[in-house]
């Protein structure tokens, strides 16, 4: 069952930050689409 959980996260496709390009590592919830950097900006 992991190797499901890890195969459907490896099958995202990678999201970047809107404002610097920046890969998005976390996953976390999905309301932005900047990196923790930009938004704390
Ligand atoms: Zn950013």
């Amino acid at each position: 069952m992991l190797e499901n959980v890890v195969e459907f996260f490896k099958n995202l496709p990678d999201k970047h930050c809107a404002k610097c390009g920046e890969k998005i590592e976390e996953q976390s919830e999905c309301y932005s689409n900047t990196c923790h950097h930009c938004e704390s900006l």
